[in-house]
């Protein structure tokens, strides 16, 4: 689950995390009645999408006096921010963040997650943090520095004095140091608002905060770009994405509240109202499978017959008509499909349940587009003949294979 800016750095205040001051606004108005609680001028005004790339496609402003606040406001509250990352649809802007615009000296990326491989959580820095990360990353990789932290250690200061070294902020730290006793390691280095120990200092703390909010919401990742380094010597997030592990928003009501279903692909936050495993692809044949495994293997049939599966769906192993129902609809409210393929094993399911669902589903909901049906297990006798008897143009199949041909065949022809 993805949430705001706005969300984010809350979340990383309650982990004392340096960020900006700033409000979410819904309105001009909402600006109009709380801009005074905010230093400035002046401000930045940002459209709160789950996107990246804003400032680049024109969601983020800097106002210089009210009259602009309240004009950019204005501007960016229902416009339609096309970002590299929202496709050309873009999305429409239905809230905004007005924050305390930093006095920026340099920008850095800080960015914590999982290394699977590794096993391990990695720390990734870079001194070239802004809005352009990712051609950094795939031009110039030296300028992107890990620090890997063993989930049996956890977050410890040495691993913020070897970010602090990677990022320059370390001056002469000697090797091996750490940041948990700088007196005795620094002396005087103290001294001025700019001593790099001061940094080190910061960077630790914002480390620290981003390995707590990690761990203990069950986020997949925390990342601040750009951190930046204030002109007064500060160091501040001033943009924050969190992204959370779905399976774990169980155990933490506080974060699945911060979902804006507005922000997700409408089919996908229907799917999973109705607990429905459903992800959008770009093909034309609507798949409805029970098991992910299975889902998988008629992916893959589908594009091995010449197709391209319209998304995954798992209706799971214990679906009810209703449930079918809601899935028949997610797939017909697609227009990009061509046909549907049914493709259901009947362990636990029974195969005259989900036959009543495609009936009923099929005669509420009108289906144009061809279905081919493959059931095999409990009560499939019992299945086949609900389909045989509909009277509807439910094309039966043996095997998966020819399913999948089937279906190929009468998408391409519909
Ligand atoms: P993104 O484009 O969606 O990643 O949005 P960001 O919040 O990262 O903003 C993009 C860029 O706008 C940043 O890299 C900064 O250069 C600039 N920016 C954002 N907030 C501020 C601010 O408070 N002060 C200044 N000077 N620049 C800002
Ligand atoms: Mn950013």
């Amino acid at each position: 689950m993805n949430i705001h800016e706005y969300q984010a750095k809350e979340l990383l205040k309650t982990c004392d995390v340096a960020t900006d001051a700033g409000f979410m606004a819904q309105s001009a108005g909402d600006v109009e009645k709380r801009l005074g609680e905010v230093h400035g001028p002046p401000w930045v005004i940002k459209a709160q999408v789950h996107s990246g790339g804003r400032g680049k496609a024109g969601g983020i402003k800097l106002a210089r006096d009210q009259a602009e606040a309240f004009g950019f406001a204005n501007q960016i509250l229902g416009m339609t921010l096309v970002t590299a990352q929202t496709g050309a649809k873009g999305r429409i802007v239905r809230k905004i963040l007005v924050a305390e615009a930093a006095k920026v000296d340099k920008e850095y990326y800080l960015s914590l997650l999982i290394d699977r491989a590794a096993a391990s959580y990695v720390f990734v820095g870079s001194t070239e943090g802004g809005v352009e990360i990712e051609k950094v990353a795939a031009e110039t990789p030296d300028a992107i520095a890990r620090v890997y932290v063993d989930p049996l250690s956890g977050f410890r200061t040495y691993h913020a004095a070897e970010m602090a070294r990677k990022l320059g902020f370390s001056g002469d730290l000697p090797a091996g140091c750490s940041l948990s006793s700088p007196k005795r390691m620094f002396g005087s280095a103290q001294a001025g608002p700019l001593a790099s120990i001061g940094l080190a200092k910061q960077l630790s703390a914002i480390m620290a905060g981003m390995f707590k909010l990690f761990v203990e919401k069950d986020a997949s990742l925390v990342e601040i770009n750009p951190l930046v380094k204030t002109k007064e010597g500060k160091l501040l997030a001033i943009d924050a994405k969190v992204n959370f592990d779905d399976n774990g928003l169980a155990r933490h009501p506080d974060i699945a509240a911060l979902r804006d279903v507005g922000e997700e692909d409408p089919n996908e936050a229907q799917a999973s109202k109705h607990d429905l495993s459903y992800i959008k692809l770009d093909g034309t044949i609507g798949c409805l499978v029970n098991g992910a495994g299975l889902a998988m293997a008629t992916m893959d049939i589908v594009k091995h017959y010449g197709g391209s599966p319209a998304n995954f769906l798992d209706v799971g192993g214990s679906a009810s008509i209703e449930k079918v129902t809601e899935a028949f609809k997610i797939i017909l409210s697609d227009s990009a499909v061509k046909g549907i393929l049914v493709n259901i094993f009947g362990g636990i399911m029974k195969c005259d349940v989900i036959a009543e669902g495609i009936v009923a589903a099929s005669k509420t909901l009108g289906v144009k587009v061809p279905i081919v049906a493959r059931l095999d297990g409990t009560n499939v006798e019992q299945g086949k003949r609900i389909l045989a008897d509909s009277g509807l143009n439910i094309i039966p199949a043996g095997s998966l294979a020819e399913a999948a041909e089937l279906i190929v065949k009468e998408a391409g022809r519909f």
